[in-house]
């Protein structure tokens, strides 16, 4: 090993080796297990990811065996973890490297697999087969704009591949997967969005940013355009603790169930009627407003009116939008619910008790 080119890289690793959490996949960092970790934290914390790992581990013990799941196993289990395409990317990278012999070293070869970006392939590179790779990600953004003082957008091109070499530098003659996943944590933990903890940072004799006395000022950038605002009706129609729900098409949420609802510009019971009708064939009578779901996709706003359905006529059949229709168990669901299905049946739960296990299941923190 080579001397390290760069002191700040010393000072964070010091810093890391006793801060740093007992994750089962820094324990144990075997391809399968960080390829699994990867791609649930993104955008998801780690609190909440960790629950869904030790379950696909116990589940699925081996790469190879998990490349055998079925899609639609692998999305339920993934049921509230949100950004769904991810389970799916998940399982056809894991179908792809079997059929190569097993998950590449190279960054590049990683790159080609479905759903593997620039930051995966560098922390699967670094953390699970020791490469010289960066994983640039917003924590790692943050903590490298700040201790430069660096001025330019780091989703910029230039800012992006500035930010690359930095990442890279820092990572000779130490331990790849330690110092990206010490970058990693320092942005988690240390130097947040908005209340970076100077006080308890390693770097902080040595960052521009917190020199300036303003350090949540950085990075600059880009101001996002404000999200889409939606509104929508949904119907609870519930029979001996079932809910009538439809299987949304390939797209925003696509694969997973719903109960019935419709975009909405009008009158909210005359649309949720006319959907009820156009979607699965029923007549229904709208009932009382049981109340309002607020989502935030990640650049749509989503008001979501809830009713509950009193009556219906016919026999339900998917007829358009859905999939599939279908009675969801209220007890035992056999098909994968969102995040934002298992907010609209809670508020179900005053009226109809026995709804009362989503309400538990209901966790705000993945969209
Ligand atoms: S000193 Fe403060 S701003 Fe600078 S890297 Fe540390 S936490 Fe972030």
């Amino acid at each position: 090993m080579s001397t390290p080119s760069d002191p700040l890289a010393l000072e964070l690793l010091d810093w890391y080796r006793p801060h740093a959490r007992m994750l089962p996949w820094r324990s144990d960092p075997r391809p399968y297990y960080v390829l699994l970790s990867e791609l649930m934290c993104q955008q998801t914390r780690v609190e909440t990811a960790l629950p869904y790992f030790e379950r696909f581990i116990a589940r699925w013990p081996t790469l190879e065996d998990f490349a055998r799941a079925e899609e639609d196993q692998v999305v339920l289990e993934w049921a509230g973890l949100g950004y769904y395409s991810r389970a799916r990317n998940l399982l056809k990278a894991a179908r792809a490297a079997v059929e190569r012999g097993g998950i590449p070293h190279d960054p590049e070869q990683l790159r080609a697999l479905p759903g593997i970006g620039p930051y995966t392939a560098g922390a699967i590179a670094s953390i699970a087969f020791g490469i010289a790779e960066p994983a640039v990600d917003g924590n790692v953004e943050r903590v490298l704009s700040r201790v430069d003082g660096r001025q330019e957008d780091p989703k910029s091109p230039a800012g992006a591949a500035a930010l690359y070499e930095r990442a890279k530098g820092l990572l000779e003659g130490v331990p790849a997967g330690d110092l990206n996943q010490a970058l990693m944590e320092l942005g988690a933990r240390v130097c947040t969005p908005r209340n970076p903890n100077c006080a308890a940072c390693p770097w902080a004799g040595s960052c521009v940013a917190e020199a300036s006395g303003s350090p949540q000022d950085l990075p600059n950038k880009k101001k996002k355009a404000p999200p889409t605002v939606i509104r929508a009706v949904a119907g609870i129609w519930s029979q001996q603790g079932a809910v009538l729900c439809g299987q949304r098409p390939p797209g925003l949420l696509g694969g997973m169930w719903e109960p019935i609802s419709a975009a909405c510009e009008g009158d909210p019971a005359t649309t949720l009627s006319a959907a009820f009708l156009e979607k699965t064939g029923l007549k229904v009578k709208v009932g009382q407003r049981l109340g309002e779901v607020l989502h935030i996709f990640s650049h749509r706003r989503l008001t979501l009116e809830v009713y509950e359905i009193r009556g219906a006529s016919g026999v339900p059949s998917a007829l358009s939008d859905y999939e599939a229709v279908d009675w969801v168990d209220a007890a035992q669901p056999h098909v994968a619910l969102s995040t934002l299905a298992r907010k609209t049946l809670a508020l179900a739960q005053p009226q109809q008790p026995e709804l009362q296990w989503l309400a538990a299941e209901v966790d705000d923190d993945a969209c």
